[in-house]
């Protein structure tokens, strides 16, 4: 008994010490990828889905920049049909083929009276500051759906985050009666359909006009939502050779009767934004900042500076680490801004939220004005080894060149270690740690073993003494 309970003491140091580099090696590999989870939806076999390109007839949506939403959603459309159609086990509805009023009530009514299983409204934003930019799936707000909603738009987000388009998240949004705002969500959520908006991207701002000014980007989108979908009912198509069936368990984590906590309506300000100076050089006319902020309900997306006391502001940056699959952000950063010559600037930032809200810092203000001075002119100073070649001797000349290239390599190549090589030295450590430990656990075992064996021996001769 004894020796069993000793031996299972040691396996069960070998088994944590296996489940140690486990995650040691999931932790290396792994990186922000989020543990697969199941589809909480139930489906049937035929998967049914009804696409409703947004707007139409008399309501165009935007028309920011001579784009015309109403047109640009129904090219979009009807690319995802095309390409939905070629999935096997689906049947696919468009809400409208042409260019018509419709209700959000009807083309809900149309998705509940075809059965079906999701309703994607499809849709391109602008927004009033015409300074937001990015992509962004809104869905319903309650238990079933928000769990759906967030499912499917967690797979859009990583469906389009190669695309270079900025990620604005998976979002709810409540209007003034506690129930959904968007109609299209509302309307179809009360007749039992998952229903969500995915906004393409904002035809009003710079950074997204180029993935939308062109018939084959507008395409492009439909295609890539097309291929969302495939992903998350794990839909296989035997014309395009792809099937996502093996891969329908990668999804967010969600509870069916809960609400994702990053898809929740924040309807506060950011809580915390404070800045610090770090550093200012009124010659080249720059100036550092250290930037606190966070935002408790959800997280931060973008920031901005005003250098004029908060009257005018620059355009959104991208704040710092967001990352709107797992709501994590950078809290503390430092930035140089370039400040005009011949000002004294007065410097606020504000931190916006995932829901666009936004809180300003405190003002940092100079009292010495910053003037461009061109750097003074110096001679140019060579390097040493330069100075050498050209000055000295050629004997002293071929010395350096022949001592150089044993004394340079290390430095070198220590540079080019980048990070992938640096997690396989981390990854060889731990494995080389593991296999130190285990070999000591079993020499500590072997010799306990001998001195047992010894004992027992030593006991048996004293008895047979005695005797
Ligand atoms: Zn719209």
């Amino acid at each position: 008994m004894l020796m069993t309970s000793r031996n299972s003491q040691f396996f069960q140091r070998v088994r944590i010490l296996l489940s140690i580099l486990f995650s040691a090696g999931i932790f290396l590999a792994g990186g922000t990828t989020s543990f697969a989870a199941p589809r909480l939806q139930p489906v049937e076999d035929k998967i049914v889905i009804v696409i409703d390109p947004g707007h139409g007839g008399k309501n165009e949506g935007t028309t920011e920049n001579g784009f015309q939403e109403k047109s640009m959603t129904m090219t979009t459309a009807m690319a995802m049909y095309e390409e939905l159609c070629k999935y096997d086990n689906v049947e696919v509805y468009l809400t409208r083929t042409s260019d018509v009023n419709l209700s959000l009530e009807k083309r809900a009514q149309y998705a509940a009276d075809k059965n079906a299983d999701f309703l994607f409204s499809i849709h391109y934003n602008a927004s009033l500051c015409h300074e937001m930019y990015g992509t962004e799936v809104w869905i319903p707000a309650y238990a079933p759906y928000n769990a759906y909603g967030y499912q499917f738009g967690y797979v859009q987000m990583e469906t389009l985050k190669d695309t270079g388009l900025f990620l604005r998240g998976v979002k709810t949004r409540l209007g003034d009666d506690g129930n959904d705002y968007y109609g299209i969500i509302r309307e179809s959520v009360a007749r039992s359909v998952p229903a969500v908006i995915i906004e393409h991207c904002h035809v009003d701002q710079e950074n997204d006009i180029p993935f939308c000014d062109s018939e084959e980007d507008l395409i492009a989108f439909g295609r890539e939502d097309a291929r969302s979908v495939a992903k998350y009912f794990g839909l296989k198509s035997t014309e395009l050779g792809v099937d996502y069936s093996d891969d329908s368990l990668v999804l967010a984590e969600a509870s069916e009767n809960g609400r994702a906590k990053l898809s929740l309506n924040d309807e506060t300000d950011p809580d915390v934004c404070q800045i610090t100076l770090s550093d200012a050089d009124y010659d080249t006319c720059e100036a550092t900042f250290e930037i606190s902020a966070a935002d408790y309900d959800s997280m931060l997306l973008y920031y901005d500076y005003s250098l004029d006391g908060g009257k005018t502001y620059s355009a959104r940056f991208p704040w710092p680490d967001a990352n709107v699959f797992d709501g994590t952000y950078t809290d503390t950063f430092t930035t140089t801004l370039q400040i005009p010559s011949d000002t004294q600037p007065k410097v606020i930032f504000r931190a916006y939220n995932l829901y666009d809200l936004d809180t300003e810092s405190n003002m940092v203000s100079f009292s010495q004005t910053f003037q461009y001075k061109e750097p003074t002119s110096t001679p140019e100073v060579q390097p040493a080894s330069d100075a050498v070649a050209v000055d000295g001797p050629a004997l002293e000349q071929t010395q350096t060149a022949e001592k150089l290239p044993e004394a340079e390599p290390l430095p070198d190549t220590e540079e080019e270690v980048g990070i992938l090589d640096f997690l396989m030295i981390c990854l060889v450590v731990v494995i080389v740690l593991f296999v130190i430990v285990l070999v000591s656990q079993i020499l500590a075992e072997r010799k306990r073993r001998q001195r047992r064996r010894q004992r027992r021996k030593d006991a048996g001769d004293d008895t047979y003494q005695s005797r």
